[in-house]
């Protein structure tokens, strides 16, 4: 998936408001956007909340039938988590990685200093729905200018409650662990929850947020639409979900230790300052050996001007 490119989405992060959000339920709808000829809902991030833990982009696209084909672009300091609920996507990447990836399964691609890739709906999926959820986590200071890294997780653990199953896709809820790669201190994990009421275990030092892909939920007490984020601050130890309607309903946890560093977002990039920005979109339109080269047939995409 390709990131913010508009004025609107060129954000950095803020922190103080932590202490001042905590035991709220923030109701957040999703914006309409496309990337690469897809509609997307854009969940995060928003002017009033640009990350969840390091959690800072999340893209939700239930269009129905639609052909994604997002040509090789470049990443910097973040991992792209992409999770399906319905369809097929192949991902290919500057590393030689081609993953297809499926419902339940998890593609977690970390940049670290630079990665190419170009994700596409494969054949059988044209036809079909695509929906599913893209996600970048800001990394660390630690390995954002390290080597780029690809994991495909086919099989990911999960953990009941009450009326909810959970699938731990990085971290843990309840003690259940991702075998995934995590660079800090976050959470996420798909919610599959019947109707009822339903607990569900959180880290008290985390922040929080919900995500319905489908279905009619409570957060809290407040109703909760599909591509809305239902943010809550830290130290709870649970959040009460309720579906309200007769069928399941599916919802997507994220959460994470607030972020401690200022991040910049500019197109593909999560950076710290505008001078990194300059030098990874220079490198990228120069065909830079620093994003190497993705295997496809796909068109590069090129970035958008600086402003
Ligand atoms: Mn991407």
């Amino acid at each position: 998936m390709s990131g913010p490119v508009t004025i609107g989405d060129v954000v950095t992060a803020e922190r103080g408001d932590a202490q001042a959000a905590a035991r709220v339920v923030e109701i957040m709808p999703g914006r309409a956007t496309e990337v690469g000829g897809v509609a997307v809902r854009r969940v995060l991030p928003k002017r009033t909340r640009r990350t969840v833990g390091p959690w800072c982009f999340v893209d939700h696209f239930s269009a129905g039938p639609l052909d994604m084909q997002i040509g090789p672009h470049p990443h910097i300091g973040l991992q792209t988590v992409t999770w399906l609920v319905q369809g097929d996507i192949l991902h290919r990447d500057s590393l030689g990685s081609e993953q297809r990836v499926k419902p339940g399964q998890l593609n977690l691609m970390t940049a670290g200093r630079g990665v190419a890739h170009a994700e596409e709906s494969t054949r059988g999926t044209t036809a079909a729905s695509l929906h599913g959820v893209q996600l970048w986590v800001a990394l660390p200071e630690g390995t954002r200018n390290g080597p780029p890294a690809f994991e495909h997780h086919a099989e990911l653990p999960k953990v009941e409650h009450d009326e909810c199953t959970t699938t731990v896709l990085l971290g843990d809820v309840g003690g259940v662990r991702s075998p995934a790669r995590t660079d800090s201190p976050l959470v996420g994990a798909e919610v599959v929850a019947r109707p009822g009421t339903s607990s569900l275990p959180l880290h008290p030092t985390f922040e929080h947020a919900l995500l319905v892909l489908e279905g009619a939920v409570t957060v809290e007490g407040r109703a909760v639409t599909p591509g809305a984020l239902a943010y809550l601050g830290p130290d709870r130890a649970e959040v009460a979900v309720m579906v309200t309607g007769r069928h399941p309903a599916r919802v997507l946890l994220i959460g994470g230790e607030p972020f401690p560093e200022p991040v910049l977002m500019w197109w593909n990039f999560v950076a710290r300052t505008p001078a990194e920005v300059d030098e990874a979109r220079d490198d990228w339109q120069s065909a830079s050996e620093r994003f190497g080269t993705v295997r496809t047939r796909l068109a590069r995409v090129g970035a958008p001007p600086r402003q």
